[in-house]
């Protein structure tokens, strides 16, 4: 007999009866699948439990499992399908061992947000163009001072400075405003370990000690192992290490947590699933679920540094900040002692033929990062080298504390000369400066640079 945990499974109910005969309804051929919950069945066995590795591995089946139910139809699941996958949900949890969490519902609430339009007023505030951009930048910035400035002042704020690791720019996706994607002819490059040494020993050369590795997405060059082997070669080397890569499965963020990863970061891009589609139409990004619950999957993997974002440009500004809080607040309540970071990237050059539908000017991006600061007072807003460096220097001044600073967004961009770099970069480049000036600009401004995240 399975057994859920009390909070989750309604006393009295015959789980596993029940579940097959779910099972059967949702599923033509439900013979794989009532011979997999056999296993899970023994495996949870209380007179006889499995081993912890042979209750991760059905974990893990079982998570493939509830993501094919989400994927069959887009998200757009009948009665029985929605509640397979909440048994399913728990089911692996219960195999998994991690810590009881309540089923998960980021899609729920999402979506009523969405269809009820439902503001936040402090939010709406911020974005308001009737109101003062003055006003909002000196209220965001008093609420940064609060938590990152010394006694509550600007003077003596802490900023971390990191810097981006290109590890592969090969893709398999059809992302329309990005570079990387499949369809764009471009030089492809991944970096074996040597390379990523050598272009580690330049970034240490500049007192960088927070690196964030990025890849594309590529399952067969990007592996698991590829990942995990590039995360403890940079993280034994004493660096604090971040991931922004392909969603992964949740045992797959543990490997990287066990290899030393500590943050993970994944922007959503665009949370209107009509949007999603139409941006992602073909690869494994096109998965909007799979993406969506990433950052959850990362924190059930033991994860506590987790960033968000939405690339502005796609989407109506405020529907998506709408989003981005609640997913934000969402993860905050079910994580306890979860570290927020959050960004708005914007798109400024996209590959030729795609037009972002929605611009987005300095004040509103302003604007839009006043109103994360509002609804985060504690979380790290975080910006990188696409805006140019009089508005990072703005921004700074604002709410921003975590900056990158002389970056390549180019595999093996760090060793090369500019002009070979250009045509295998993610994105332009907008603050030219050297992470010299940018630090130098910061410590000019009154602001305490920080290499490593200490209390950040
Ligand atoms: S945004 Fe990411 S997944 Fe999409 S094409 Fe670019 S690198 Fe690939």
């Amino acid at each position: 007999m399975v057994h859920l945990m009390a909070t989750t499974n309604p006393p009295g109910l015959a789980f596993e009866d029940d579940l097959q005969e779910l099972i059967r309804r949702v599923n033509d051929h439900p013979e794989v699948r009532l011979r997999l919950l056999g296993e899970v069945s023994s495996a949870l066995d209380v007179a006889s439990p499995a081993s912890e590795e042979r209750r991760r591995s059905l974990a893990e089946k079982v998570e493939r499992w509830r993501y094919q139910v989400i994927n069959h139809r887009g998200g757009r699941l009948s009665e029985d399908q929605s509640e397979l996958t909440r048994r399913l949900d728990l089911l692996e949890l219960e195999l998994d061992g991690s810590r009881p969490r309540p089923p998960r519902s980021l899609q729920a609430q999402l979506a009523t947000i969405r269809e009820r339009k439902i503001e936040d007023a402090a939010l709406e505030a911020c974005l308001d163009p009737r109101r003062r951009i003055e006003d909002v930048e000196r209220e965001a910035a008093g609420l940064t001072d609060a938590t990152f400035g010394e006694r509550g002042s600007t003077a003596g704020r802490r900023i971390l400075l990191y810097a981006p690791l290109y590890l592969s720019n090969h893709c398999i996706n059809h992302c329309l405003y990005c570079g990387f994607r499949y369809s764009n002819p471009m030089a492809r490059d991944q970096l074996d370990l040597p390379r990523v040494l050598d272009e580690l020993e330049i970034l240490g050369r500049r007192d960088f000690r927070h690196i964030l590795l990025v890849a594309g997405e590529h399952p067969a060059m990007v592996s698991g192992e590829y990942l995990a082997g590039m995360v403890r070669a940079v993280s034994g080397r004493h660096y604090h290490v971040g991931v922004e890569i392909a969603p992964q499965s949740t045992a797959g963020y543990r490997k990287l947590a066990e290899a030393g990863a500590t943050s993970v970061t994944l922007y959503q891009e665009t949370y209107d699933p009509e949007r999603y589609a139409a941006y992602h139409p073909r690869g494994t990004k096109a998965w909007y679920d799979w993406r969506v619950e990433g950052p959850e999957r990362a924190a059930d993997a033991g994860i506590r540094r987790l960033g968000l974002g939405i690339l502005l440009g796609l989407g109506d500004h405020v529907e998506e900040l709408r989003a981005l809080v609640a997913h934000g607040r969402y993860l905050l309540d079910r994580y306890p002692g979860l570290k927020l970071s959050l960004s708005l990237p914007r798109i400024h050059e996209a590959p030729q033929g795609f037009q972002p539908p929605f611009l987005i000017d300095d004040d509103t991006l302003v604007r839009s990062y006043c109103a994360l600061r509002k609804a985060f007072p504690t979380a790290n807003l975080v910006l990188s080298t696409r805006e140019s460096a009089s508005l990072r220097d703005r921004l700074a001044r604002v709410c921003i504390t975590q900056m990158s600073a002389g970056s390549s967004t180019s595999p093996g961009g760090y060793q090369e000369a500019e002009c070979d770099v250009e045509s295998r970069q993610q994105f332009p480049v907008h603050d030219q400066r050297t992470v010299e000036e940018v630090h130098a600009r910061l410590i000019s401004d009154g602001f305490r640079p920080l290499w490593e995240p200490e209390g950040l």
